[in-house]
């Protein structure tokens, strides 16, 4: 027999029907005579009543029991406004159970307690949950809307190989060791980068795919081994298109999934401006609370502190957080971000009734407390706490950065819910100290700025890339670049970051040597699928939003992978030492 409805869409429309729900036992209780279940399934539930008669039909019934119910739909005495089933019933005619279930190692409700570990052994009972039902439906939904959304566009889904050779996004690959060719391996690719620019040499002018990637890197919240871009790339067209682009689609899918409607154009930025003013490269722009330099206004202080920052030559910032006093246990919170940066702990003053308190109060002059509330925009009245840094430009600023993202959720700043902006004018390359040499900041194919193409490969330091990056909410959701399609541009690209024509030849050549053959100037970017789940759910971390995620070690913990393969096994792919 199969359920004429499912457990979440009967209401009063449905009175005196007959009908056959399928579903999980959410809860049983019973009341006076009766009994009351809940049906569960991924729609929602419904209360079927038992009278005390036909008692034997839930004999023996725990939760999660699969059970089939057939019934008539009645009106509930007390109705339950909460749920879109809240004003029916279904009484009981023939409860049929479909399998028992074991005592599950925890219930199944989203207010339970439980350690992730334990979510994640037993995944498909988690996943049983509400949330994490509400997260992955939504993911579909946001992968179905894109898919639409894109083929609307003119874009083909192309899928590209999972097995190929390395790809520069800067990570550590994984590899896979290749049987039959002794010794070789295969590297699961960090992006389908090279093979999305070889399309558009193919004459697939606009291609896309929401893709697994694969980057061996230490995971955090936002980070696991394998994660979804989704991946596109456009021919005969500049980063403005795709910028565009990508805005109408991320405001679509803000409008479906949370009603919201954005009508500007996102906020531009450069990265100088971003660290400037925020500390960070993907600034939090819910909320103001700008970092200000204060170098010039101590150049002269008596203060033991700024003397001590003078003479570092150290850069001295700061922020000042309007209408709060902080205590100690919340500065101890800031001076610990301080720490992680390796700097000293924070300087601390406090402003309420015209009287300032905090480590600096006594030993810094009036006139230097004036410059503080002139810098900050703060009157003589203000109640506010100024917290001031010192050492290099990018520690300061981006321990400043994450103090002022911290204060923010301490204090609840946020003045709107979904902020996104683009952050421009990125540097082409970065300094690596460990190789001493320069690395590209994107990837090596991303095209310097025109102001930068007679220069960028003699001063890498001041180029800058015709690169973007997308964020919301503090979180950097997607990137990508124009690319370059000058094969002497590319020969001068790899050169700046230190590669010999053998290693370009050896790594890159298959793929220079397309460019010789008619390529179309393209440009392209990925979006983090998970990142942008996670902010539309408000889940904690990415892994709430996967459903089969890795631990905070790579681990899976229902099935223990990684794990040890059989001597056979290794042999097999030539790794044995014998
Ligand atoms: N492949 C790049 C990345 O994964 C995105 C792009 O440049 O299109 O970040």
């Amino acid at each position: 027999m199969i359920r004429t409805n499912n457990c979440g869409e009967l209401t009063a429309k449905n009175l005196d029907q007959v009908v056959i729900l399928q579903g999980w036992v959410k809860k049983v209780r019973k009341l006076g005579g009766l009994t009351f279940l809940d049906l569960r399934d991924r729609y929602g539930y419904t209360q079927v009543v038992v009278e005390e008669s036909q008692e034997a039909l839930v004999k023996g019934i725990k939760p999660e029991y699969v059970l089939e119910v057939k019934g008539m739909v009645k009106a509930r005495k007390a109705k339950n406004p909460e749920i879109p089933t809240g004003e029916i019933e279904v009484a009981a005619e023939i409860i049929t159970v479909i399998n028992p279930s074991a005592l599950p190692p925890f219930v199944l409700d989203d207010d339970v307690e439980v350690s992730e570990e334990t979510r994640l052994k037993y995944r498909y009972l988690d996943l049983r949950r509400p949330k994490m039902q509400h997260n992955l439906i939504m993911r579909a939904q946001v992968n179905h809307l894109i898919r639409n959304f894109l083929v609307d566009e003119q874009f083909l889904e192309i899928e590209t190989p999972v097995f190929g050779k390395s790809t520069p996004e800067g990570a550590r690959d994984f590899l896979v060791p290749s049987r039959l060719n002794r010794g070789k391996f295969y590297a699961l690719p960090q992006s389908p980068q090279l093979f999305k620019q070889l399309l558009m040499i193919g004459g697939y002018d606009r291609y896309f795919q929401i893709v697994k990637c694969f980057r061996d890197e230490d995971l955090r919240i936002d980070r696991q081994p394998e994660f979804s871009q989704l991946d596109l790339e456009m021919s005969f067209a500049t980063s403005e298109d795709v910028m565009n682009l990508t805005e109408r689609l991320l405001k679509k899918i803000l409008q479906v999934t949370k009603n919201i409607k954005i009508n500007e154009p996102f906020l531009q930025i450069s990265y100088q401006e971003a660290i400037d003013k925020y500390g960070v490269d993907k600034p939090d722009l819910r909320f103001d609370l700008p970092l200000k330099t204060l170098t010039s206004l101590f150049v002269n202080s008596e203060n033991k502190l700024m003397q001590k920052f003078n003479q570092e030559k150290a850069e001295i910032r700061g922020i000042a957080i309007e209408n709060q006093l902080l205590n100690k246990g919340q500065i101890k919170i800031f001076d610990e971000i301080s720490a992680q940066f390796n700097l000293p702990s924070l300087g601390i003053l406090k402003l309420e009734n015209q009287t300032w308190t905090g480590g600096l109060a006594s030993s810094l002059t009036p006139e230097e407390k004036n410059g503080l509330l002139q810098t900050f925009g703060l009157d003589q009245n203000a109640k506010a706490t100024i917290l001031i840094g010192g050492g290099k430009y990018h520690h300061v600023s981006h321990a400043l950065g994450e103090i002022r993202n911290q204060a923010a959720k301490m204090f609840d700043l946020y003045q709107e819910p979904y902020k996104l902006l683009w952050v421009v004018d990125f540097p082409l390359f970065e300094f690596n100290a460990e190789e001493n040499r320069y690395v590209a900041a994107h990837h090596p194919f991303t095209m310097p700025q025109t102001d930068f193409l007679p220069t960028f490969d003699i001063d890498q330091q001041n180029a800058i890339a015709d690169a973007y990056d997308i964020v919301m909410n503090g979180f950097e959701i997607g990137g990508g670049s124009q690319r370059i399609t000058d094969s002497e541009i590319q020969a001068r690209m790899f050169k700046a970051i230190g590669l010999t024509p053998e290693q370009v030849k050896n790594n890159f050549g298959w793929f220079i040597e397309a460019y010789q053959y008619g390529a179309p100037y393209h440009a392209g970017l990925a979006l983090g699928m998970d990142r942008i789940i996670m902010l539309l759910t408000g889940a904690d971390s990415i892994r709430d939003v996967m459903a089969f995620p890795k631990n905070a070690h790579g681990i899976d913990v229902m099935s223990n992978a990684p794990d040890n393969v059989s001597d056979y096994q290794l042999e097999e792919v030539h790794l044995k030492l014998k």
